[in-house]
């Protein structure tokens, strides 16, 4: 286990204001890292920064061998490089079935085997990618009429078709029933054996579930990492969350 991702003196300031103040931490390979954050503590503008959506005023953010400086890179470069977002929102193509959603997530460009398939290898791999998300009995349903969750599972198997090194996943278990956050913890946990996960996350019983070393960022910078229960008897992560 090495470091994939490292944010050395990050800041991102808009307007005068310091969305993200001289943010440090790192990430490994493999990990299942979970950010926890108040509402405006900069966990989207992270996210903005690491994919090279916006560039930090300050800082580094290093990843791969570590040579590599992510905020030198265009958007493009670092999907290329591995970097895969999922948004909180689902954004599959509703009147595609699962199977031709997965099909276009092999064939994009960043996919590592981005190649013309012949149609019964892309129907393999496309099957192989829904079983990773419990989707294999619903290769050719529309993605439209899924539930909410299978839709999240869904983006999620188009990603990690993709085969990123880093995932960074914004809210999966938002709108899920009981059901199906057990089972987006375990697609998370087992894609995380292999990979970097980052995921953000407001509520605290999935958090727990995911079972992973937490950072919980406020006002831009890393306030406290470790177990949730560390970081919730953390004397100052309370402060935060109760306003004391
Ligand atoms: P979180 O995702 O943790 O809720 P954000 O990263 O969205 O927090 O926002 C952090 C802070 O930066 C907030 O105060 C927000 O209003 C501010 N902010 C984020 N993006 C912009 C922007 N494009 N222009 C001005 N302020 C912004």
């Amino acid at each position: 286990m090495s470091a994939l991702l490292e944010v050395s003196g990050v800041t991102k300031t808009f307007d005068g204001f310091r969305a993200i103040d001289d943010l440090s931490f790192s990430v490994n390979e493999p990990e299942l890292r979970a950010i926890i954050g108040p509402n405006g503590a900069g966990k989207t503008t992270f996210m903005d920064l690491v994919t090279g959506k916006i560039r930090p005023d300050a800082g580094t953010i290093c990843y791969g061998d570590l040579s590599r400086d992510l905020t030198k890179m265009s958007e493009a470069q670092i999907a290329r490089a591995g970097i895969g977002r999922k948004f909180q929102k689902p954004t599959v193509f509703e009147d595609q079935t699962v199977e031709e959603n997965l099909t276009m997530a092999l064939a994009a460009p960043r996919a590592p085997f981005a190649v013309l398939f012949r149609r019964t290898d892309a129907r393999v791999a496309a099957r192989g990618a829904a079983a990773r998300v419990g989707l294999e009995d619903r290769m050719q349903t529309p993605a439209g009429v899924l539930s909410h969750g299978q839709k999240q599972w869904l983006e999620i198997g188009m990603l990690l078709a993709q085969e990123p090194r880093l995932l960074l996943v914004d809210e999966p278990a938002a709108g899920m029933t009981s059901a199906e956050r057990e089972r987006t913890t375990e697609m998370l946990v087992e894609a995380a054996k292999t990979r970097a996960v980052v995921v953000i996350e407001h509520d605290m019983e999935f958090v727990r579930r995911l079972n992973c070393r937490v950072t919980v960022l406020h006002e831009g910078h890393a306030l406290a990492e470790g177990s949730l229960d560390h970081v919730c008897a953390d004397p100052r992560v309370i402060d935060v969350y109760l306003g004391r």
